[in-house]
């Protein structure tokens, strides 16, 4: 980007220091702030540019050098580019100097740049908790700064707050004297170089758990609402061991002086990663571990890892511009995953990245995929890319050449690269280069081609003779072959009589072929699914594979049932094809497994009505059923997570897709107890609360919306109010509607909640109608991020007759802000249209 860019500050005037003093008073919907800001001079000018928005610079501005103090004549705001101009009376010699300027601005009710949150404590009584989401560009919200993250600077902060209230920022307090009457002067030490972004003020009515827990020589504490600290003891936990394992894998210590992780009551993301002080939502950071789910404690650990990975990966060396973003999450998401399974090897963590990973498979076959990376002039241009081909694809690319280069020298290019640009900045080509001098392979250009072309290869392998023979095009369901190909790093296992063999191989565009060990071995093209890749086998290799299920690894039986369901959407096969070879995961013990096996169910479930229905939800008990029967409702004692995990799933299964009585009468049993004592088992519990629901009349919805607003955890609170979407009652589906635009649901979860109550296969299109009818009335409520969930809860449904209603009203209707993910839900909803209308007659006549 040039410096001609609307979007790039001047390179004239560097900032390296804030010193920040802010009056905060959560009471009041505007605050006051003064800030010194030690800057360098680099050439002859005649104003000051720098971000600002919504801030109002007040008169008596000065630039002051060591001997002189130049008076600012007058502060001119550009509201549209953000920015402020602060004109000289006489043009300024090249030098160092400090901008000192005194400024008001407003406190949000959105859940962006500096906000105010509320809860109600158990008494009743309401209170206000300020906090501040500055990611991307709204720092300059809440005070003018060169609010580019480049441009980095040390920050220290001084709060002006009532003397009552908890008050943290990203560094640890240094000291507190009497302001006037009510409030308090408090200062906090001073960051470490970091970029605008990462600035964070949480002031309010919070508890703080006490004594700190340490990682090595750093504190850590969470803040919450004082009557949830009991739920804070698990975060800590984890992020000591986060903290320890991350030091150590990127081989530097943790960069700033204290760690606090805040819990805050609206939050419109998941949480943030700003240095020292990250912000998170309630369900995503305080859990009870002894009431919680397997996958519950999960979102908690894996959301506290990744927001502490970027403690280093972002914060420490953080993207040029915001085309960058992309790396910072996606490496984050990569390293939560390592550092889960670090600290919990038990839980297979990556068999589980695998079945998110199926999304963004979905989504990068679609016509409308974008490359992870592209140009991005605007900042509000990245907003488009906080998603799962960010996320997930992006994690999983990373994953791929991991496994290909080998962990120990992976984590060496990542420790040369981190050492290399600590307090700085870099691009993403950085990284590939710290990664090829580390193990001499071809990184920049493999990863070149899977970061800037869109889609990823399907692999077809076929046995000819004595060689296997790997091909690859692109795969997708609504593109014509395009051409497009990718060096695809492979790990290829055969598995023979007299021992197994791993190869590490380069599939480039031209194919590969590699001599078959022995006639009768097993070939797993893609070994651990660690490839971001599909793979088709000819028939003699498939077969070997699916009568063979025991030699394979979850991860590798995860994808032979993905990559069948995709072949059944892309239309190469029918759908017998996906559901003949269930019979043979009669066994499974996964849930990765089980849960890619229960989405193509699910599919089904929805193309199917009346009598073939009915004979569909047959199968479906006849394949649950033993596994069912096999684990038993009670936990045994040699019980794993997963085990437990699986329990809950295949209940959920068994009640819902199978609408099994026996089951649903159980689960009633399970649910009431659940309430009343500790004795059911946390995924059992979770999974009834979905069954009674289902099956669950108003008496039930009674009570679901009252413990959504009163169970005792986040958790078990969000249970209860996701379950309500799936209540099948058209009268309890128009409660629903009501109930998430009244103040019982936040806006932080109404979106979700939305999207839900689309999804419901039998009254959805009863909320999806809501949503038409009254779009305009429902949007300023919500996070401007979260709006894209409401379309895409509408893409699951295939019905003939709203499906065209739906297109229809997102042509007119865009989202603009997420513009791409909504042109790919639409298109997603098109392509299960047409499979719907493919395979619809097929299911019908096997199930009548
Ligand atoms: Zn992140």
């Amino acid at each position: 980007m040039t410096q001609g860019s609307p979007y790039r500050l001047p390179r004239t005037v560097i900032p390296s220091r804030y010193a920040i003093e802010l009056r905060l008073d959560p009471t009041s919907s505007t605050f006051d702030g003064s800030e010194d800001v030690t800057i360098s001079v680099r050439e002859p000018i005649t104003e000051i540019v720098l971000n600002g928005k919504e801030v109002t610079v007040r008169a008596g501005a000065v630039v002051a050098s060591d001997d002189t103090i130049t008076e600012i004549a007058k502060a001119v705001p550009d509201p549209s580019a953000g920015r402020i101009s602060l004109e000289l009376p006489d043009e300024l010699p090249p030098g160092d100097y400090v901008l000192r300027l005194d400024f008001t601005g407003k406190l949000s009710d959105l859940m962006e740049g500096m906000y105010r949150s509320r809860y109600t404590d158990d008494e009743g009584r309401e209170h206000l908790v300020i906090t501040t989401h500055f990611e991307a560009t709204d720092a300059r919200r809440n005070f003018p700064c060169w609010d580019e993250p480049d441009l980095k600077a040390t920050f220290q902060m001084t709060l002006v707050v009532p003397d009552d209230v908890v008050a943290i920022t990203n560094t640890p307090e240094i000291g507190r004297e009497p302001a006037d009457p009510g409030f308090a002067r408090v200062s906090f030490a001073e960051s470490m170089v970091m970029s605008t972004y990462l600035v964070c003020v949480v002031v309010g009515n919070l508890g703080l758990t006490h004594p700190p827990v340490y990682a090595g020589e750093t504190p850590i504490r969470v803040a919450c609402r004082p009557d949830r600290l009991h739920l804070a003891s698990y975060a800590n936990e984890v992020a000591v061991f986060s903290l320890n394992w991350f030091g150590d894998y990127y081989g530097i210590a943790y960069p700033e002086q204290k760690l606090d992780q805040a819990a805050i009551p609206d939050f419109a993301q998941g949480a943030m990663e700003n240095t020292g002080l990250v912000t998170y939502r309630e369900t995503l950071l305080l859990v009870d571990p002894s009431q919680a789910a397997y996958v519950e404690k999960l979102d908690v650990a894996e959301t506290v890892a990744h927001e502490l990975a970027h403690m280093w990966f972002g914060d420490l060396v953080t993207m040029r511009w915001w085309n960058g973003i992309w790396l910072n999450e996606a490496f984050a998401t990569f390293m939560s995953y390592l550092c889960v399974d670090a600290m919990e090897p038990s839980w297979r963590v990556f068999d589980g990245f695998q079945t998110n990973r199926m999304v963004a498979f979905e989504v990068d076959a679609l016509e409308n995929t974008r490359p992870i990376e592209f140009p991005v002039e605007s900042p509000d241009d990245a907003s488009g890319m906080f998603d799962t081909l960010t996320y997930t694809k992006g994690g999983a690319v990373l994953r791929m050449i991991e496994q290909w280069l080998g962990a120990d020298v992976f984590r060496d290019g990542i420790r040369r690269y981190l050492r290399a640009h600590a307090y700085r900045n870099t691009e993403t080509h950085d990284l590939w280069d710290a990664l090829e001098e580390a193990s001499g392979e071809p990184v920049r250009r493999i990863m070149d081609a899977w970061i800037f072309q869109p889609g990823y290869p399907a692999i077809e392998v076929r046995r000819d003779g004595d060689v296997v023979r790997l091909t690859q095009h692109r795969f997708s369901p609504s593109l014509p072959e395009d051409g497009t190909t990718w060096p695809v790093p492979l790990i290829v296992r055969q598995v023979a009589p007299d021992g197994e063999q791993l190869q590490h191989v380069l599939v480039e565009a031209d194919g590969l072929e590699l001599p078959l060990e022995h006639p009768d071995a097993l070939v797993i093209a893609n070994a651990g699914s660690s490839a971001f890749v599909r793979t088709f086998y000819d028939d003699d290799l498939r077969s070997r594979l699916v009568s063979r299920l025991d030699e394979l690894a979850p991860s590798e039986r995860q994808s032979l049932v993905d990559d069948a369901w995709a072949a059944v959407v892309a239309g190469r096969a029918p759908a017998s094809s996906f559901l003949d070879m269930l019979p043979a995961f009669e066994g499974e013990s996964a849930p990765a497994v089980w849960q890619t096996i229960i989405t193509g169910l699910t599919w089904c479930d929805r193309f199917l009505d009346g009598e073939p229905r009915e004979r569909f939800r047959d199968l479906v008990r006849e394949l649950v059923r033993p596994a069912l029967a096999r684990l038993g409702w009670d936990p045994r004692s040699e019980d794993s997570d997963l085990d437990r995990e699986l329990r809950g799933d295949l209940i959920r299964t068994l009640g819902v897709l199978g609408d099994d009585p026996e089951t649903q009468g159980m689960a009633r049993e399970a649910e009431m107890l659940s309430r009343t004592t500790s004795s059911v088992d946390a995924s059992v519990g979770a999974a009834a609360v979905d069954v009674v629901a289902f099956a669950g009349g108003v008496e039930e919805f009674d009570l679901y919306e009252s413990r959504m607003l009163d169970a005792p955890t986040p958790q078990e609170q969000e249970r209860y109010r996701v379950a309500l979407s799936r209540f099948r009652d058209p009268e309890l589906m128009r409660r629903l509607i009501a109930l998430t635009t009244s103040d019982k649901v936040r806006p932080q979860d109404a979106p979700f909640l939305f999207s839900r109550a689309e999804m419901n296969r039998d009254v959805g299109k009863i909320a999806w109608r809501y949503v038409r009818d009254n779009w305009d009335e429902i949007l300023p409520r919500f996070a401007a991020s979260n709006v894209i969930h409401l379309a895409h809860g509408a893409r699951i449904i295939t019905d003939p007759e709203l499906v065209p209603e739906i297109q229809a009203f997102f042509a007119e209707h865009d989202i603009p802000q997420n513009h791409l993910s909504l042109v790919q839900a639409m298109e997603r909803q098109r392509v299960m249209a047409a499979v719907r209308e493919r395979i619809g007659a097929e299911l019908a006549s096997r199930f009548s």
